[in-house]
């Protein structure tokens, strides 16, 4: 969590005294990948690691976002805002503002200081986090108070629409909607929530795997665009499904082997993870709900092989994670978390056992990949805030 002492200090010796502060955590994803753009199931929590947005208005023609971290300044007239993306960490505030407008919020001149420790493009969600604080600070500034869920929508909105990334609302809503010492199984087609507790004997061990993986383009949105083939084709195929409403959450497996000549190879396999991780994500709430962890386990590791094989999402390094991880101490379940190809894997592990596992896993993985790991022991947390001054 961001120390907001010292941030609110910077603040003030920049821009003057500080008006209001809002925090945004990022999260883990514990269950249920690449399904939130189907109308699917998720099951993230969001983590104690967030940034910070400290605003005050301005007066003048001018706003700046200073961001802590890049040590870096934003200057812009906040009434005529970019239209075009710049690719680096403007676009996440700017494209927030460019949102929010788009519904009818104007913030007024003002200043920001900016700062995060969710560690940047490792799979946790720091855009997210970053939109998020910046959305509760730029409503704040207008005057507006807006449903969750909208707020939420309006980060996604900026994300797809201003950063070019096409990620699905999972990020966001559980940025916004969070839950301390719970994970949120979140429904992304009518976007309800419900949480589930973690066992207060259980921590959550996140593994960097220190391969970054991009967002922006490339990968990702390749798998989207293999989904979307087989969606149409399977929409395609059977016309009782030829409805507006229809989403790849409603295929079954045998939907999807009747339309199989109709679609790559690839989109079949993208497919049939999807279907199966949605069936995935009910059975694990079930399981954590009764304190069946072995039952949770072992849907962690189906979803990582069907994340592996059949979307293939995974890397060499993540595998390697989740393979070491399973002879270490105390551990409940592995798997890569995150929109794939990198980043994070996140662990459950009994929480007398949380520092073994720490120190095994990063000498293990070490000795078999010469990777120095970055390991973060979490909880889960709750969603944004506005913190007092
Ligand atoms: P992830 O969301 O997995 O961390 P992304 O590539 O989606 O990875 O987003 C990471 C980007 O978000 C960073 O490269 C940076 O541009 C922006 N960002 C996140 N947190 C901050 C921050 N505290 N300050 C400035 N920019 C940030
Ligand atoms: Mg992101």
């Amino acid at each position: 969590m961001v120390a907001i002492e010292p941030l609110l200090r910077q603040h003030s010796e920049r821009f003057g005294a500080a008006e209001h502060a809002f925090q945004a955590p990022g999260r883990v994803n514990l269950i249920g990948e690449h399904t939130d753009y189907t109308g699917g199931l998720v099951m993230p929590a969001a983590i104690d690691f967030n940034t910070v947005a400290v605003v005050s208005p301005a007066q003048g023609s001018a706003s700046v976002i200073r961001s802590v971290d890049f040590q870096k300044e934003f200057q812009f007239d906040a009434s005529a805002l970019p239209e075009k993306p710049k690719h680096d960490w403007t676009d996440y505030p700017a494209g927030v503002l460019w949102s929010l407008r788009q519904s009818g919020v104007v913030a007024p001149q003002f200043t920001m200081t900016l700062k995060g420790d969710v560690p940047l493009g490792a799979g946790l969600s720091s855009s997210a986090s970053i939109e998020v604080a910046v959305a509760f600070a730029a409503l704040a500034l207008a005057g507006k108070s807006t449903p969750l869920t909208d707020v939420a929508l309006a980060c996604k909105k900026a994300e797809n629409g201003f950063v070019g990334a096409q990620s699905g609302i999972m990020d966001q809503y559980i940025a916004c909607c969070g839950v301390k010492d719970h994970a949120l199984v979140i429904d992304t087609r009518d976007l309800s929530s419900r949480a589930v507790p973690l066992p207060a004997d259980v921590r959550l061990v996140i593994c960097n795997s220190m391969v970054k993986h991009s967002h922006a383009g490339g990968e990702y949105n390749q798998r989207r665009a293999e989904v979307e083939e087989g969606s149409n084709a399977l929409r395609a195929a059977n016309p009782a499904v030829r409805t507006e409403r229809w989403e790849l959450r409603d295929a079954t497996l045998a939907d999807l082997e009747k339309a199989r000549t109709s679609m790559s190879e690839n989109a079949f396999r993208r497919c049939r993870h999807i279907i199966t991780e949605n069936a995935r994500v009910e059975e694990a709430a079930a399981a954590l709900a009764s304190g069946n962890l072995r039952r949770m386990g072992q849907l962690m590791a189906e979803a990582h092989a069907s994340y592996r094989d059949d979307f293939a999402a995974s890397c060499p390094e993540a595998d390697l994670l989740v393979e070491l991880a399973a002879a270490q101490p105390g551990v409940i379940g592995a798997r890569l978390t995150g929109g794939g190809f990198g980043g994070c894997t996140v662990n459950l592990i009994e929480a007398a056992q949380a520092e073994a596992f720490r120190e095994g896993i990063h000498a293990a993985y070490l000795g078999h990949a010469a990777i120095d790991a970055d390991i973060y022991l979490c909880q889960a947390a709750a969603g944004a805030s506005e913190l007092a001054l």
